[in-house]
């Protein structure tokens, strides 16, 4: 089956768990589409969705296929943002279920994606033609961003949905993302930022010698230590009313020295800092390369390098958008989500710069991991909390 010719629906599109199966059996592992916008696209037209299916390209890099799709014309735009593609499933032999089969074993529904972020996106798509349906004549706009490029490089999704979509003229209120956000239950934690990310390149320059005569070596080993233990030493921060405190992880520490009778010429260290929103990746690496300074002084010669970074601290002020979004949630589980900014980064980082944006979905202990799944019963919360949302959100305006 072509991926642009999908095949009539033989299941009812409101149901979340139908929908989420739908989807899971499409392989659609970056950068491949596997037919799973080409399934949305036919689902959300069928229902009156304008859709459109922007396919964006950069030299060197897989041209990536993304969807957009609206309905109504007019304000409040309430945008709800996901991503089709999946990392690839691994070791297929230590799946209990084939990763594209989307099995329901026991209330468990299995499959590549199952929860980041098919799952997440069906609930969400369901729910939003369950409320057209029983509110054709409902306010506002509904729309739908959607790429196939989050788990790979990033580079053709959402950064140039978000351009592409600005630059028709489009403008969103608000933006709901249904990555996988609870740790154990449902009612769990909602996201209303996310930290940066800066990764560091430290190496420490020394003269090879014999270990037996070390007064004709220098050893940067040494001078590596006492580096990592100043970037050590002192928190960077003691966190902020809606962050954990910044944090420095050593991720790999290499000398590349087989030999044991050999003082090693040079020594490399990656860090990588989690960092809030007390801090820029400018202010940071400023911060990094102060505690290096004083640390070597005049003993220990060094280079430090930072990668390029997009992704800075972010928070969506807890107003009344993020309130909306807690009391659904709470609504249906009988439970107040916990407002959280942790884990790692999102597309959010990049919605931010667009409206406001809350992240909920399902549960996300196996994500990535073999034997991914989602509880079917989660699905439907989800369906019932979007359209929950949904209905507060288009009978209630907010200022954006
Ligand atoms: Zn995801």
């Amino acid at each position: 089956m072509s991926p642009n010719t999908p095949a009539p629906l033989d299941f009812d599109p409101t149901d979340p768990i139908a929908l989420t199966q739908a989807l899971v059996r499409c392989p659609s592992v970056t950068p491949a589409e596997g037919g799973a916008l080409a399934l949305l696209g036919a689902v959300l037209s069928a229902e009156g969705f304008n859709v459109e299916r922007p396919i964006f390209s950069e030299p060197g890099m897989p041209d990536i296929e993304n969807l957009y799709a609206r309905i109504g014309s007019e304000g409040p735009v309430l945008v709800i943002a996901g991503h089709t593609d999946v990392v690839p499933p691994g070791d297929l032999a230590a799946w209990t279920r084939d990763p594209f089969a989307a099995e329901i074993v026991d209330g468990v529904l299995y499959g590549r994606g199952a929860c980041d972020m098919k799952g997440g996106l069906a609930a969400m798509v369901a729910a939003a033609i369950r409320y057209r349906r029983e509110n054709p004549e409902a306010p506002g706009s509904i729309a739908f961003l959607v790429t196939g490029d989050e788990e790979g490089p990033a580079v053709n999704g959402t950064v140039k949905l978000l351009a592409w979509a600005d630059q028709r003229g489009e403008r969103f209120d608000h933006c709901l993302l249904g990555e996988p956000t609870n740790p154990a239950t449902m009612s769990d934690m909602i996201k209303i930022g996310r930290r940066g990310s800066l990764t560091g390149k430290l190496s420490v320059q020394g003269v090879q010698g014999h270990v037996g005569y070390p007064h004709l070596a220098q050893n940067p080993i040494r001078g590596m230590v006492r580096l990592l233990a100043a970037l050590d030493a002192t928190p960077l921060d003691a966190g902020t009313e809606h962050f954990d405190p910044s944090n420095l992880e050593v991720t790999t520490l290499d000398v590349g020295n087989p030999a044991t009778n050999v003082i090693p010429s040079q020594a490399r260290a990656v860090f990588n800092i989690r960092f809030n929103d007390l801090w820029t990746p400018e202010t940071l690496a400023a911060e990094i390369e102060r505690r290096l300074r004083e640390a070597a002084g005049n003993a220990v010669r060094y280079e430090i390098a930072f990668e390029p970074t997009n992704a800075v601290a972010f928070l969506t002020q807890p107003g009344p958008f993020v309130a909306m979004v807690a009391e659904a949630v709470e609504a249906e589980t009988g439970k107040r989500p916990a407002l959280s900014t942790t884990g790692g980064t999102s597309d959010a980082r990049f919605i931010k710069n667009y409206c406001p944006v809350v992240e909920y979905g399902v549960v996300g202990q196996t994500m990535h991991k073999i034997d991914e799944r989602v509880a079917t019963a989660d699905l439907k919360t989800l369906e019932r909390i979007t359209h929950r949302l949904l209905k507060t959100y288009f009978a209630t305006p907010l200022q954006s």
